[in-house]
């Protein structure tokens, strides 16, 4: 079969599927971003953003990939004269750290080897110092495949009077994320995950806090001219506009089938994926307490790499999953299951890897798989 990005199976870990509503939505002709049909597209979206974060508050879209939105958030909440705490424990939280470090000079890490646990009583000793002014971390590290369990830290970090800062760009609608309750100030999203749609835009959540505390960051991201901006529906630079449209419609088809419901069907799809890699008698690669709801990341078995595997399901199944990155790529595979992704995809997923597996004479068990994800199925 020849790779066809038309009818693949997509479940790399975001971009994600995209549903042809939406898809539909991006092929209008051009549209003045100053006139009113646009301002009442900004209008509902803003009126949809609540839907996304699970609240209301102050909602921005960036045009630019997700990284626009944390460079936005950190060059303008990450303090100058206070001290700066990041907790990393995969690439992104690399990221973090690396941007974090462009804005300000008083950082402190605190890192995990990549896929484990953040160590909880060393952010605890940081926080007890009495002078963390901004807490930096990743919720969802997509590189290994990992939820940071933000309910057990988010306490400590409230009470500390830190600013708590998250990149959610993986976790947001895939992955159940209280804003309030874990009084977090800025909740970074990206468009091409949980949302399901395409790759480009930043939307970032605020805090009554956080907006008090913004200070100019960079130009083109300045929180406060956006926000100043959306309260007219308009932009206070040319929009992504095809773009904004493709986002109205994901958001409405996120407000139909409900967050709560979309972040249910993620976790039974994690759940059947984490079971029909145990059935093929793979094993997860983060330490699987903490393992993601939104990206599933398997060890490469003894002598089936990236070859053997991921581009044979590519390329004759025309099933794609993603690689590792850095020092993990080749070592695993990470499966995206996320936004729009459903059961038949897991399931023809899970028949091509057992067929290549079988092939190769390392299927344990020829069916159990694909028994463990129907077992699961609503
Ligand atoms: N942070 C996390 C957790 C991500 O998963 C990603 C992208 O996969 C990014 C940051 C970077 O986002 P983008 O590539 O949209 O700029």
């Amino acid at each position: 079969m020849t790779p066809d990005p038309e009818t693949a199976t997509f479940l790399i870990a975001g971009p994600v599927r995209i549903h042809p509503r939406v898809l539909r939505a991006m092929s209008t002709p051009s549209v003045n971003h100053r006139g009113d049909f646009f301002h009442g597209i900004v209008q509902e979206i803003r009126e949809l953003l609540p839907v996304l974060f699970g609240t209301k508050g102050h909602q921005v879209v960036l045009t630019g990939s997700g990284t626009a939105g944390l460079e936005a958030t950190y060059s303008s909440l990450v303090p100058v004269d206070g001290r700066t705490l990041v907790l990393s424990n995969g690439n992104f939280g690399e990221r973090t750290n690396t941007i974090v470090r462009r804005y300000s000079t008083h950082v402190t890490t605190v890192s995990a080897p990549w896929g484990a646990p953040i160590p909880e009583a060393e952010v605890l000793n940081e926080l007890a110092k009495g002078d963390v002014r901004a807490v930096c971390l990743v919720h969802n590290e997509t590189s290994v495949g990992l939820a940071n369990d933000l309910a057990r830290l988010a306490p400590a970090i409230r009470n500390s009077g830190a600013l708590f800062l998250v990149d959610a760009i993986s976790a947001v609608a895939g992955i159940p994320e209280p804003i309030e309750a874990w009084g977090i100030d800025a909740v970074v999203a990206g468009s091409q995950k949980g949302l399901a749609a395409p790759p480009g835009l930043a939307l970032v959540h605020l805090s009554d806090r956080a907006v008090h505390a913004l200070r100019p960051g960079t130009f083109y991201l300045d929180l406060a001219a956006h926000l100043k901006s959306l309260e007219k529906n308009d932009t206070p630079w040319t929009p992504a506009v095809p773009l904004f449209l493709a986002l109205r419609e994901a958001l409405l088809l996120l407000k139909e089938e409900g967050l709560e419901h979309r972040l249910e069907r993620t976790h039974r799809l994690a759940e059947a994926s984490r079971a029909a890699v145990d059935a093929l008698g793979l094993e997860l690669f983060p330490d699987r307490r903490y393992a993601s709801d939104t990206v599933t990341a398997v060890k490469n078995p003894e002598g089936l790499g990236d070859p053997q595997l991921r581009k044979v399901l590519e390329r004759e199944y025309n099933i794609l999953l993603q690689g590792g990155q850095g020092a993990l790529m080749g070592k695993i595979f990470r499966i995206g299951h996320m936004g729009i992704a459903d059961w038949p995809d897991l399931l023809v997923t899970f028949a091509a890897l057992e067929r290549i597996l079988g092939k190769a004479g390392r299927l344990p068990a020829p069916g159990r798989a694909l028994s463990a994800i129907v077992d699961r199925m609503p």
